[in-house]
Order: structure tokens, then C-alpha cells, then sequence
């Protein structure tokens, strides 16, 4: 005989509600489970918890089945074991220094580095008395003299995401490895589709998914990505010392996108590059910054090591403009917005004052950069935005 459930009242059946749902529904959409709270099955699950492996649900700040889901797919993409979400790409960056780095410590940073990285470094320095030193994104194997004792950290991008050159990334994580230093690389450019990390030596690969992985520029998140349990340990007890998660909304936005970030990417890069030799023939550019092309920096690097180029790159227009008519330039462009961040599908552009970024390498260029992000618009219409855009430039 079975025993009759207590009568409860409406307040306490509306909480804990029995839904009776038929199984077996399945689709493609990976669903969105929202926690803060996750609920044992009893105290033995519960006290059996260990906050190191990615298996187990503890708390909805560190993993959700959407969260991870994420994370797997993110890892698998790179060829890596394991993936850290992060509210932001400078999020998954903090997240390297506070996890590897402490007082005494030394990191070497390029001297091309995305610019907020730069500012954390310099302000770890300043505050919590670790030194950061730049060093020549061309520098290669050198780099292992300037390799201290202390050094723990060697920072990568490749290429710089506005000046673009290209490191000889198997180079320096070789120097470093020998050393004992730990390699991370922003290798947010890439979307870790045309650059493999991982086959050239390097620690971890941070991604940062509010650009390709998203496609939307619609939703910020970060990743740090590894191969090594240890290394990946480390960064995930101070991920949870800071108290950071990502919310499953977020990454359901992320999972939608992922799929179609490989066809995007290719688009985008065949754009940019016809637009690149497109610029290159014309007499208001004086050098065109693209990986691609043989006057970049590094350019046989990226033949070497990289098998495509996104939508990002660069050019130095001709040193007779001044700074004032290639603001009217980059205003009298209809296609591009003016703004940050990339990935999405619409065109952006910036210029940039280079000299005032730098405190290694001398700039040598004359002339102002501008940067452009090419989205998903006609090459054609984004090429005669540009050509009218010229004719402001030369009034
Ligand atoms: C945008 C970007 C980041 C930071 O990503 P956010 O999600 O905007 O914080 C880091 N590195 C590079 C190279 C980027 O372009």
C-alpha cells in the first residue's frame, strides 16, 4: 500500500513544485541551467566534494552544465584538456597573473601586448611588488637573456593586435620552457582556429570569446585554456578565491555562435586580405599591417606557423596626413563604426597614436595607424566606403 503524502499548503506546493514533464524531449539548443545553490542527493555526495575536478557540481558560481559544456567545447577546439570561463578576455588575463604570479615574482611582457594588459602589469609593479619588464616582440630566442631567476610568467600575442607583428612564438616558449617559465598566449586574434598554441610549445591560450566566439558583440567572456591538470589547478583556485563566474545565459549565447565561428572566420579573412591588397596599391597607404602580406613584421612567421588571418589588421597611412585629416578619414567612413572590440559582424575602425604605446621597441613608422576590423558586409561596398573615404582624406 502506498503511503499518502501529506497535505501541504498552496504557498509550500507552489515552491516545491512536482512537474510532470514526458521524458525524452531532445534538442539541439544545449539548455540553459541557471544555480547558485546545487542540491546533493545526501550528506556523504556532499562532504565527498572536490573543488579540483571538473566532474563533479559544486556550487553555480564554478560550473553549470551549460557553463561546462562551454568550457569542453572551447578546450577540444584548441586541443587543450581543460578551459576556464571568465567574465571577460581581461578577466581570463587578471586571471593568469593572480593565479601564477606573486611579491618577488618577474614577468616579461611584449612590448605590442594588448594595451589593458599592460596597465594590470603596471599595476601589479606599482602595488604589489612584482616586476614586469617589456621585451621586442621580434626578439625570438634572445629572449632567454632576459630570463632572471624570478621569472615566471612570459607573455605572447601574436600578432599584436594593432601594430600586427608576428612573434616567433615556437622561439620564445622554447627559451622559456628550458627555463622553467610558464608561457601564456593572448591568442584572441586567431580565435585559436588559424594559431594551434599548444603544438608550438606554449602553456595557455586565452581567448577572448566576446570577439569570433561570440559574433555578436553582444556578450563579454574570457577563457584561459590548458593541457597541463597542474597548471589548470592553479588557475582555477584563484578563480574561485576572486569569487568569478559566468552566467549560463551568457554561455548559451556563446554555444549558439560556436558552430558557425569557422565559416565566419574564413569570411572575414578573405575580405580582409583582398581589402589589404587592395590597399596596397593605393598612394594614401604607406605600409599595410597585415600578417599576410610581406610587409608585416614577422610575415614568414605567420607562413610558418598560422593558417589564416580573421578580419583584423592594420595600415600607416602616408606620413603627409596629418593626425587631424585621418580623424576626418576614419569619420567619413559610412561602413565602419567607430569603436572597440572586433568579432562581430559589422566593419570598425581606429586610429591609433603608436609611439605613445610603446616603451621598448622604438615605432619607426611615420604616419598615423588606423585599424580596421572587416565584418561580414560585401567586400565591393566596404572597399568604395573606403575609396570615398580617401577623397575626404586628400581635401
Ligand atoms: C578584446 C581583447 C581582449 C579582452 O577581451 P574583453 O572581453 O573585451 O575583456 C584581450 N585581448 C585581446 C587581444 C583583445 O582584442
Amino acid at each position: 500500500m502506498t503511503q499518502s503524502k501529506p497535505k501541504r499548503a498552496l504557498q509550500t506546493r507552489i515552491v516545491q513544485a512536482e512537474d510532470k514533464l514526458t521524458p525524452g524531449f531532445e534538442s539541439f539548443a544545449v539548455p540553459v541551467t541557471r544555480a547558485s545553490t546545487v542540491v546533493f542527493p545526501d550528506l556523504a555526495t556532499m562532504r565527498a566534494i572536490d573543488w579540483r575536478s571538473d566532474a563533479q557540481w559544486r556550487y553555480g558560481l564554478h560550473a553549470t552544465p551549460t557553463s561546462l559544456t562551454l568550457a569542453q567545447r572551447l578546450a577540444a577546439l584548441e586541443g587543450g584538456n581543460h578551459a576556464l570561463l571568465q567574465p571577460s578576455g581581461l578577466s581570463a588575463i587578471s586571471n593568469v597573473y593572480f593565479g601564477l604570479v606573486k611579491t618577488g615574482d618577474d614577468v616579461l611582457i611584449p612590448d605590442n601586448v594588448y594595451a589593458p594588459n599592460r596597465d594590470h602589469g603596471d599595476w601589479l609593479a606599482r602595488d604589489f611588488g612584482i616586476t614586469t619588464r617589456y621585451y621586442d616582440p621580434m626578439i625570438g630566442a634572445g629572449i632567454a637573456d632576459l630570463i632572471q631567476p624570478n621569472t615566471r610568467l612570459l607573455w605572447l600575442e601574436a600578432p599584436g593586435s594593432v601594430t600586427m607583428e608576428v612573434s616567433d612564438i615556437p622561439a620564445l616558449a622554447a627559451a622559456a620552457r628550458a627555463r622553467n617559465v610558464v608561457t601564456a598566449i593572448d591568442n584572441t586574434w586567431s580565435a585559436g582556429l588559424a594559431f594551434r598554441p599548444f603544438e608550438h610549445g606554449v602553456d595557455i591560450s586565452v581567448q577572448a570569446l566576446t570577439k569570433y566566439q561570440s559574433g555578436g558583440s553582444d556578450v563579454m567572456m574570457g577563457a584561459t585554456i590548458t593541457v597541463d591538470q597542474e597548471l589548470h589547478l592553479k588557475l582555477k583556485a584563484a578563480r574561485m578565491r576572486m569569487g568569478v563566474g559566468v552566467s549560463s545565459d551568457d554561455c548559451s549565447l556563446i554555444l549558439r555562435s560556436l558552430p558557425s565561428m569557422k565559416v565566419r572566420f574564413e569570411q572575414h579573412d578573405r575580405s580582409a586580405l583582398a581589402l589589404a591588397h587592395w590597399l596596397k596599391t593605393r598612394p594614401e597607404v604607406a605600409t599595410v599591417l597585415h600578417p599576410a602580406l610581406p610587409d608585416c613584421p614577422g610575415h614568414e612567421f605567420y607562413e610558418r606557423d598560422f593558417t589564416g588571418a580573421g578580419g583584423l589588421f592594420s595600415i600607416v597611412l602616408d606620413a603627409q596626413y596629418s593626425a587631424a585629416q585621418v580623424d576626418a578619414f576614419c569619420e567619413a567612413l559610412e561602413l565602419f563604426s567607430i569603436g572597440w572590440s572586433w568579432g562581430g559582424a559589422h566593419s570598425l575602425v581606429m586610429p591609433y597614436d603608436i609611439a605613445s604605446m610603446r616603451s621598448v621597441e622604438r615605432w619607426g613608422k611615420r604616419g598615423t595607424l588606423v585599424r580596421f576590423y572587416i565584418g561580414l558586409e560585401e567586400e565591393a561596398d566596404l572597399r568604395a566606403d573606403i575609396e570615398q573615404s580617401f577623397s575626404v582624406l586628400r581635401a
